[in-house]
């Protein structure tokens, strides 16, 4: 893929900069730059550009703000302390795209060129990536995009389709510490069905899922935890996290995929907690379970689990007409957690070869 790039003629002056890496928080500022790419059938992919920051203009036809076919992918780009700039597991977020394209009727985008805007555009905006000085957890959030611009109001595939990426800077998930998120279980809503789109990364789920949310707040809590739709009892994920249950034998379960979203961190915690001797099982885990296995003391920890926090211990788990406390543990929790930041920003050795050099 051939880019062309044309810079900001007023990028962000080095004072706003630091002041903005300074208490980044997360989504709220964005690069000085954005990459963008158009496909058509007749075409392909074609017009690869980087240029600045800006509104896009669309026809109010777009069949996105209609039908929403949309996908989007979200990773982090991490500054090691010698200044360097690295990814982690990129091809596994351009390989989710890649699935996600197909249950959306999008076209595909191959890997190496996901790779190539991902990785041009972070070498353009480079300044934007925060230090860490030795410690610290900040990143530069990527957000790749994909989205139906054709002006048609027939259903059906759109025949223009825009893919776009852009960057913005993100502080340490925990700030003042650790706290473990209580969860709400929502026994009203679901969030995907069998055959549904579960297994893709389309704003439609999230939508979908923010009534949810509210529920949660209203009631208290971080966040949701959402249920199959056929049988209203196996556990399935959070709204943006995947769960993993700690058993008293040091076994590790997590549910099994096909109606949740496979993130990246959870099969990188398939394999680093398979070295550290663990046996992680996927497969249906049943509410029930969880409730009398955490009263019980035979489940010690929960956790959750995804590019924006890494790792975080869940606390109580509360719904309708119950609750049951925090697991007992916290301790493999957060030796996984550290686990993981440790190879991302640079801190020990990438034995699995999850970083990739921008
Ligand atoms: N589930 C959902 C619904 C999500 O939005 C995310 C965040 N992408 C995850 C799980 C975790 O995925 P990842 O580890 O790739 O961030």
């Amino acid at each position: 893929m051939q880019i062309t790039t044309s810079l900001s003629a007023n990028p962000t002056d080095d004072a706003r900069l630091s002041e903005i890496l300074a208490n980044p928080g997360f989504g709220v500022n964005f690069s000085d730059h954005m990459f963008t790419v158009e496909w058509t059938p007749e075409r392909g992919w074609y017009d690869a550009r980087i240029t600045p920051y800006a509104p896009i203009t669309l026809d109010p036809a777009a069949a996105v703000l209609h039908y929403a076919q949309e996908i989007f992918e979200g990773m982090k780009a991490y500054r090691h302390d010698d200044g360097s700039i690295w990814a982690f597991r990129p091809e596994a977020n351009a390989e989710r795209m890649k699935r996600s394209s197909h249950r959306l009727a999008l076209p595909v985008l191959e890997v190496p060129d996901f790779l190539s805007a991902v990785e041009e555009l972070v070498k353009v905006d480079a300044r934007w990536v925060p230090d860490n000085h030795g410690d610290g957890e900040k990143s530069l959030y990527i957000r790749p995009f994909m989205f139906a611009s054709e002006s048609f109001l027939g259903v059906r595939p759109a025949e223009h389709v825009t893919f776009m990426v852009i960057t913005s800077p993100a502080g340490s998930y925990f700030k003042g510490g650790i706290k473990p998120v209580t969860l709400w279980l929502t026994e009203e809503y679901t969030r995907a069905g069998r055959g549904g789109m579960g297994a893709a990364k389309t704003g439609g789920n999230y939508a979908s899922s923010l009534v949810a949310q509210q529920e949660a707040t209203a009631n208290g809590c971080d966040q949701v935890v959402f249920l199959d739709a056929q049988d209203g009892r196996y556990v399935e994920e959070l709204g943006g996290m995947n769960l993993y249950f700690v058993f008293d034998d040091g076994s590790i379960v997590t549910p099994a995929t096909g109606t949740i979203l496979e993130g990246i961190t959870r099969s990188s915690i398939i394999e680093l907690a398979g070295k550290m001797g663990h046996q992680v099982t996927e497969r249906k885990f049943d509410i029930d379970e969880w409730r009398e296995g955490v009263t019980s003391g035979r489940i010690t920890e929960v956790f959750a689990c995804g590019t924006a926090a890494v790792v975080t211990p869940v606390g109580s788990l509360k719904w309708a007409d119950g609750e049951v406390p925090a697991p007992a543990s916290t301790d493999l929790t957060m030796r996984i957690r550290q686990a993981l930041v440790d190879v991302q920003f640079g801190r020990a050795e990438d034995t699995f070869g999850w970083m990739r050099q921008i």
